[in-house]
């Protein structure tokens, strides 16, 4: 790519942290330069998932991603069955964070050549195990070989009535900011399979926190339900899920909806589980939140006229939703509020900034 997508924009995640290309730039060159005109385009490079028109008032989700070995998962510290639902779980997130219905998934391997049957069986096994709940069917995929490790890519498809779609683009100043569950646990488990946290710490953490935390990292839920009764019910004015961390992907939504946003730090929730280890790893907990990634959480708007009305319907139907803050006009530009009340320009924060370890 040239060289213009090195742009001062700070790269984004876990996977591109080491490459001279930083991938915000990679993806704003490449959405300018193939911008499509086709009618039947609705949204190409940019969102969680493509969205084509196939048929009345139909539209088809495609989403893609990648995990290579040593970047995106480690096998000293994951099973194959734990990477499959992983790399699945990904996809299936930017499914629902486009509040469609996951259908069909397309795997495609790259493997070194001692790969085992039964290696690639768990794998499957994994990826399986996070589809059939939706009962989103293999369709297909490649295999090959590789020089340096695994890679795994998997591709879904799924769709959605065409009223139905949710954007990173909807989002209205006025709008109230919501997350679903809890922000955090992921990164702190990878925390305790990378063993970061002291010796000592680790001891005093409890074995349930442990076992939810490492749960969070390596089997995350996909929220199809949640993303599915925010379209259909008409809630919510935009979505993304929550892939990079919450100071990445808050600002996604807001450079795709032209907004700014008032982001309320002491209100992001945090589980016990990510509290408790936290304090015995002398971590902070909002940093956890803001710049952890991979909790596959969605984040989205709703206007604020609709408040009592959806805080009501969410606990009737049993969605955890918390609202965290407010969307403001673009000039006003992206705060957030710390606990002591000062108020901070939205930093940009990825540990993949302060660590160089996969
Ligand atoms: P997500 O984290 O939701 O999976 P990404 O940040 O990976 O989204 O991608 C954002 C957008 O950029 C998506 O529309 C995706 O399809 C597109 N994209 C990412 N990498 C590439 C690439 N190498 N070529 C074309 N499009 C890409
Ligand atoms: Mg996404």
């Amino acid at each position: 790519m040239p060289v213009t997508a090195r742009v001062s924009m700070p790269s984004r995640g876990r996977r591109t942290a080491k490459l001279r290309i930083g991938e915000f730039g990679l993806i704003r060159t490449l959405q300018q330069r193939y911008r499509s005109k086709s009618s039947r385009i609705l949204r190409g490079i940019g969102d969680d998932a493509a969205v084509i028109v196939s048929g009345h008032n139909r539209r088809q989700l495609l989403t893609t991603d990648l995990l290579a070995e040593g970047v995106h998962f480690n096998l000293r510290t994951a099973t194959f069955a734990d990477v499959g639902f992983r790399a699945a779980a990904a996809n299936l997130s930017d499914i629902a964070a486009m509040g469609g219905t996951p259908e069909y998934v397309l795997v495609s391997l790259a493997m070194p050549r001692s790969a085992s049957p039964a290696q690639v069986g768990q794998l499957y096994r994994g990826i399986m195990a996070a589809c059939r709940p939706h009962d989103v069917r293999l369709i297909g995929g490649d295999t090959s070989a590789s020089a340096m490790g695994w890679f795994i890519n998997i591709t879904l498809v799924g769709s959605a009535a065409s009223r139905h779609v949710l954007l990173r683009s909807g989002a209205r100043e006025g709008d109230d900011l919501y997350v679903t569950g809890t922000l955090g646990d992921s990164r702190a488990g990878l925390q305790l399979l990378r063993e970061r946290a002291p010796a000592g710490s680790r001891r005093s953490l409890p074995p349930r926190h442990r076992r939810f935390l490492l749960n969070r990292h390596l089997r995350p839920t996909a929220r199809i339900r949640e993303g599915r009764w925010l379209s259909t019910g008409r809630w919510a004015t935009s979505a993304i899920d929550i892939s990079d961390g919450l100071s990445g992907d808050v600002r996604h939504l807001c450079e795709e909806s032209d907004v700014g946003v008032d982001l309320d730090l002491s209100a992001v929730p945090i589980s016990t589980a990510c509290r408790v280890y936290a304090t015995v790893a002398n971590e902070n907990p909002a940093m956890l939140a803001l710049a952890g990634g991979e909790d596959y959480e969605l984040l989205f708007t709703v206007p604020c006229g609709q408040r009592a009305r959806f805080q009501r319907a969410t606990a009737s139907n049993r969605i955890r939703a918390t609202r965290i803050g407010a969307m403001k006009s673009a000039r006003q530009g992206l705060h957030m509020t710390l606990s002591n009340g000062r108020r901070r320009p939205l930093p940009f924060i990825s540990y993949e900034h302060f660590s160089s370890k996969t």
